[in-house]
């Protein structure tokens, strides 16, 4: 369900260059699409049809070269813990290091799977220098060049064979998953508590403990979901420094895992660029988003300030205007069941699968009403299309010159399949194919 890739390492070994390589392709793809900010630490990859989140732990760390701080050894620990596959980078210009052995002795005691990449491999003498990696018994080093991009296609093609695959059984397939998600001090205890109708046992400020059960099965409107709550999550780091390093992993790994995320927001503190980048990455996993603006109890406001801001929030999503909003106060029970109504709502339209024949009728006429614009003088004609079995609702549109259709035809169309189908809260993905 999860597939999570962290590069771990030394600094200086090229994990963010790694790190770039690895998201590149997507990025391009994906951010031209809004104006949601990109985190420099996390993002998608895609490899051979499978998407995965890779996370560079380097990003986070504050430690220094000479000492293995217990900063340090902490984000590994959290990164074996939370991944699904770790990438432990060395440097094949210096060869191991002290601080290299460092790492690979917490490493060597993951369960997870650990691929030691040997980088800056462009070289004769540098590809031979890497079999030194072997010394860690940590397996076959790979050889690769972050910066070139050379071996990372078979690190990739053994790194996804770790991936869960869809077959595996599991009790819980079908039900919807419902991840809560947010900033610290948002309101997600209060809310899930309040959900759950009972003060949990949430970790105690004993430095280390957790609460060990975030799924929790809950039934709303006659119907069992799974709710995955990040809560509380944070207190778990030693070490203060990791504590965003940490909510972050968490954040990632419930939405990865989830069908549909509740983002809340604070009302006191407005929208915020650590918000924009957790809806961001939501949209890009193609997950069901439901937006909460929590605190709404704690706002001065006449009648017009829930107007302003949703306004606000779709001028800075834009193009993306399809995410519910609602405002709730946890404190006052206000509209909280309304935020499980809608986030089931959005599930159901993640999840349905409209009639190719539907689709056509419906979509045919405003394809003739409205043409794609001709390209260098050739006409552009969509001939049919049809949604395919996706677990995010996926659009084929088969063409004669499917390279001619520009971005803004794209929009429109996805906003005409909006129309006719509702597919609110949802991201769409379209692709068009010679026919
Ligand atoms: P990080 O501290 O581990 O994130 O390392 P960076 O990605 O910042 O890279 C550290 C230095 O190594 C930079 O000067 C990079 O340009 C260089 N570097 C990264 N990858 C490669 C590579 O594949 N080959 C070579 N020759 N240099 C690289
Ligand atoms: P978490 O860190 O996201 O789990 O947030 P908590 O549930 O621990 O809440 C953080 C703080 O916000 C606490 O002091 C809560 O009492 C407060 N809080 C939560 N919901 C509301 C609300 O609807 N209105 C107001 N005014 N405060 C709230």
């Amino acid at each position: 369900m999860s597939n999570i890739v962290a590069i771990v390492g030394r600094p200086n070994v090229g994990k963010s260059t790694l790190f770039n390589r690895l998201i590149e392709q997507r990025q391009a793809i994906m951010d031209n699409q809004s104006g949601v900010t990109r985190d420099r630490h996390y993002g998608r990859a895609e490899w051979t049809n499978q998407f995965f989140t890779v996370i560079d732990t380097g990003g986070y760390v504050v430690g220094s070269e000479d000492v293995f701080e217990e900063a340090i050894r902490e984000q590994v620990e959290m990164a074996i813990e939370e991944a699904t596959v770790i990438l432990f980078v060395v440097d094949c210009m210096t060869g191991i290091t002290g601080l290299d052995e460092d790492f690979a002795n917490v490493l060597r005691r993951s369960k997870k799977p650990v691929y030691v990449v040997a980088n800056k491999a462009e070289t004769t003498d540098r590809l031979q220098a890497a079999s030194e990696f072997y010394s860690f018994g940590m397996g076959d080093p790979y050889p690769i060049s972050a910066q070139t991009g050379s071996g990372t296609g078979d690190l990739l093609d053994d790194v996804i064979k770790h991936f869960p695959t869809e077959e595996v059984e599991d009790p819980d397939a079908g039900i919807p998953r419902i991840a809560i998600i947010g900033r610290p001090n948002v309101g997600k205890s209060s809310f899930v508590n309040t959900l759950l109708g009972k003060e949990r046992t949430i970790v105690t400020d004993i430095a280390g403990t957790t609460r060990d059960a975030i799924n929790t099965r809950y039934k709303a409107f006659g119907q069992d979901l799974i709710l995955t709550d990040t809560a509380g999550l944070r207190r778990k780091a030693r070490v203060s420094d990791n504590i965003e390093f940490y909510s972050t992993l968490r954040t990632i790994k419930a939405m990865e895992e989830s069908d549909v995320c509740i983002i809340m927001l604070d009302a006191t503190r407005g929208m915020e660029s650590q918000d924009m980048t957790i809806i961001g990455q939501a949209i890009k996993a193609k997950k069901g988003v439901v937006l909460m603006v929590n605190k709404w109890d704690a706002v001065e406001k006449d009648h017009r300030t829930a107007d302003v801001w949703k306004k606000e929030i779709l001028q800075r999503m834009a193009p993306i205007d399809y995410l519910p909003v609602i405002f709730t106060s946890v404190h006052e029970k206000q509209r909280i069941f309304q935020v499980m109504e809608k986030a089931m709502e959005v599930y159901e339209n993640k999840t349905k699968k409209i009639p190719t024949s539907k689709i056509n009728e419906l979509m045919q006429p405003e394809i003739e009403a409205y043409p794609p614009p001709a390209l260098k003088g050739k006409h552009v004609k969509i001939k049919y299309m049809l949604q395919v079995p996706t677990p995010s609702p996926t659009f084929i549109f088969f063409c004669n010159l499917p390279q001619y259709i520009k971005e803004s035809y794209e929009r429109f169309l996805e906003n005409k399949l909006r129309e006719h189908f509702g597919f609110d809260g949802v991201p769409l993905t379209l692709f068009f194919r010679q026919k």
